[in-house]
């Protein structure tokens, strides 16, 4: 889908060196201690080498029951209410509303901020660089969370991603979020960029779904009004019940209605480029143009690029040539004014496979060069820049848990990208470190996605082969 353009954008002019060393050293801290999240059964694998040939028979046993370890496992979290399980609640947001539960949250998050931070936040760095941080205990939470790991910019859900409900947020919590910003001088208009409900699809034609869907985008809105944050992500929608051209229709006709509303303030939305072709509707730039067409108010929608999405919808970043072409394309096709924030991540899944499947940066597909390509570029320096990668580990202790140190370690090593001459002996080290550490998982996903794509040239078989295949959960994000 990339057309192939003249690429002029010359990306070398890099030539400070820094001092190396530590960058180096932290990534390879980091590899003894964070243990990449496969699934359960591959954990537990043999090493790759048996894993290469064992692995076709053994992962077509298995395929059928990798869901069930993770959804037993979910049920027993419940129960016991880790601290983990905190977290991800939080991402949720439920526990705004639930009256007792709120408690125990708020103290177990005054904790959390007397921990002192993993990585003190830049000041002066030519980016924007944060993760999507947890709201667990209420969204002014948000605050210590992207202090503890020295982010300069921050996405967060505004409630619970997952459910339709959209209880009021606390006023107290606002305020609190309000004075936490001020306090570190962090500017929410500039630096943060709330993600949408993953149920919402504005592209749905149906009477009543279309109003439940625009109820909670029109909700998100009103909240980034009322926290004084300007930018808001989501997700454009699919045409799973209407044509392409009916869907983008829609997306543009809800956005326009939101956009009308005062109680929105002057939000920008911005859509996401998406990874999947079929009926997703933002797989290529030029369905982000034809919504972007149809809204109204100009200054009020723009684009967030998610490098793992468009590396998977066919768009290449890897050599400054490929970005160079790429970043031509969307100027071309959809105008870079309208480039208001990014998602950071790298992808475990090839060029061109159309699966959203986030790898830590420089151990995907994508590889650090990509990821030099963007920080050096100096029209985007200042956007939000959101890591959205994995930091599940698995703990001594056997258990899933996140690893904080993980976004940590990426804020400070895409800012210290910024200048790097890639013929360096830092960046040589580094990028083949990290391509060390993603190389497993880099053949483990690529051979499935060969199986498919096989799969899918020849004529259907049995339905068994059809579960072998899809295996791996998209990210979602
Ligand atoms: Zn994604
Ligand atoms: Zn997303």
């Amino acid at each position: 889908m990339a057309r192939t353009r003249t690429k002029d954008l010359a990306q070398d002019e890099v030539s400070t060196k820094r001092k190396a060393d530590t960058l180096v050293e932290t990534v390879k801290l980091a590899k003894s201690t964070a243990v990449d999240e496969l699934d359960d059964d591959e954990a537990l694998e043999t090493p790759k080498s048996k894993k290469r040939t064992s692995k076709r028979v053994k992962v077509e046993e298995n395929k059928v029951d990798e869901q069930l370890p993770i959804a037993k496992k979910r049920t027993s979290k419940k129960a016991k209410e880790t601290a983990t399980e905190l977290a991800d609640e939080d991402k949720n947001g439920t526990l705004e509303s639930a009256e007792p539960k709120k408690r125990t949250a708020k103290k177990a998050k005054v904790k959390g901020a007397e921990i002192a931070p993993l990585e003190e936040r830049s000041v002066g760095s030519k980016l924007r660089v944060g993760a999507h941080v947890s709201i667990a205990g209420g969204v002014h939470n948000a605050i210590s969370n992207l202090l503890h790991i020295g982010a300069n910019a921050f996405a967060l859900f505004l409630k619970n991603q997952r459910k339709w409900d959209n209880p009021a947020m606390d006023p107290e919590h606002a305020t609190l979020f309000m004075d936490g910003c001020k306090k570190h001088s962090i500017q929410p208009g500039d630096c943060c960029l709330p993600h949408g409900s993953y149920l919402v699809n504005l592209a749905h034609p149906d009477a009543e779904r279309k109003k439940q869907a625009y109820k909670s985008f029109h909700d998100d809105l009103t909240r980034c009004h009322q926290l004084g944050i300007r930018l808001y992500n989501f997700h454009p929608g699919n045409c799973n019940a209407t044509t392409r051209e009916n869907g983008i229709k829609l997306i543009a006709e809800n956005v326009n209605k939101a956009h009308r509303d005062p109680s929105t303030g002057q939000v920008v939305t911005v859509l996401e480029t998406m990874a999947s072709l079929g009926n997703t509707i933002g797989g290529t730039f030029l369905d982000l143009a034809e919504i972007i067409a149809l809204v109204e108010n100009k200054e009020r929608i723009g684009v967030c690029l998610d490098t793992c999405h468009i590396f998977a919808a066919g768009y290449d970043l890897r050599t400054p040539d490929a970005y160079a072409a790429t970043m031509k394309e969307f100027d071309d096709v959809i105008g870079l004014s309208y480039l208001k924030a990014f998602h950071i991540n790298d992808s475990k899944a090839p060029f061109r496979s159309h699966r959203d499947l986030h790898a830590r940066i420089g151990t995907g597909y994508l590889g650090l060069r990509s990821f030099h390509n963007i920080v050096n570029d100096e029209r985007l320096h200042g956007l939000p820049m959101i890591l959205e990668t994995p930091i599940e580990v698995v703990g001594e202790d056997g258990k899933k848990k996140e690893d904080k140190t993980i976004w940590a370690r990426e804020i400070k090593m895409l800012e210290k990208l910024v200048g790097m001459d890639v013929d360096c002996a830092e960046f040589q080290t580094l990028e083949k470190t990290l391509f060390d550490e993603g190389t497993s998982e880099r053949e483990r996903v690529g051979d499935q996605v060969e199986r498919k794509k096989k799969k899918d040239a020849t004529p259907k078989k049995s339905k068994r082969k059809k579960v072998e295949v899809n295996s791996d959960t998209e990210s979602d994000e």
